[in-house]
């Protein structure tokens, strides 16, 4: 399976209070039990705007709406993504909260719903006690212990681990305009990984002239595609496959390769083959 990377979920970033500056310091800072790392985006801070995911995520919880003038909770919503996502962090479901989204807007979405990649529907609000329309947001990793005030006061939303906006998502400077990082600094997107790079620019020279070879076609590349299967699976290739003749022998041993790792069994070599070829030590 390839790699999901979380990708920051708004179109414009300009965060506006960091996790470490005014009333998000306590937070986290001397709390002796509940704590969370939040930071404020106030995205394109002309009108507003929405959270628009880059990944899928799904709605966990919604908190707040008809209460937050008697219980003192603010509206928010609790998301976690629908697959694992690689952050720069690490590997796992990624959870987020976004507080401060009007109730008009929250009253749109439904416990369990999937917020497809693109979905704008939680639009930045000014409920609460929110200075001017923004999201406060808070992105975290393991389980969770709940909306819970802590030693300093603050209701925090209490996971395992609290993670900061540029150790739960890279950046796709292609989506998001970023107006203020607040000084963290964000990792770009990783791009495709190199050796599929390299396999890529390599194929054409691979293949000269249909780009894959096939039953009936002669050709070098041909004999080191068999020398490989045979030393590599002699249990599924056979010795009449060496040589650079792309014979039924050849083809049949690459059709098992294809069972055996995934691939559509068509018998032919083309790039997705010798990228998984390759994968096994196979070398041009
Ligand atoms: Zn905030």
């Amino acid at each position: 399976m390839a790699k999901e990377y979380a990708i920051y979920p708004f179109k414009y970033m300009n965060i506006t209070q960091r996790h470490d500056q005014g009333n998000h310091l306590p937070h986290w800072k001397n709390s002796k039990d509940n704590s969370d790392k939040p930071w404020d985006e106030a995205c394109k801070d002309s009108g507003r705007s929405y959270f628009e995911p880059k990944n899928d995520f799904k709605v966990e919880e919604i908190i707040g709406i008809d209460t937050s003038s008697t219980k003192g909770y603010t509206n928010a919503v609790r998301l976690k993504s629908v697959n694992k996502l690689t952050t720069p962090y690490g590997t796992d479901y990624l959870y987020v909260t976004l507080t401060h989204m009007n109730e008009s807007n929250l009253k749109q979405v439904k416990k369990g719903q999937v917020l497809k990649v693109g979905t704008k529907i939680l639009l930045e609000g000014t409920d609460g006690n929110a200075w001017g329309n923004h999201f406060h947001v808070t992105a975290n990793f393991g389980k969770y212990y709940g909306l819970l005030q802590n030693s300093n006061d603050s209701w925090c939303f209490t996971y395992k681990k609290s993670l900061l906006p540029n150790e739960a998502f890279y950046l796709d400077k292609k989506y998001t305009t970023v107006k203020n990082a607040a000084n963290y600094s964000f990792k770009e997107v990783p791009k495709e990984e190199k050796n599929n790079e390299t396999s890529t620019t390599k194929t054409e020279d691979f293949f000269p002239k249909k780009g894959y070879f096939t039953l009936g076609d002669t050709h070098k590349n041909v004999g080191k595609i068999a020398d490989f299967m045979y030393k590599t699976f002699p249990a599924y290739t056979n010795k009449k496959a060496l040589g650079d003749y792309y014979g039924p022998y050849l083809q049949k041993s690459i059709k098992e390769f294809q069972k055996r790792t995934g691939l559509e069994q068509d018998g032919s070599t083309g790039p997705k083959t010798l990228a998984k070829l390759k994968k096994y030590g196979f070398n041009e």
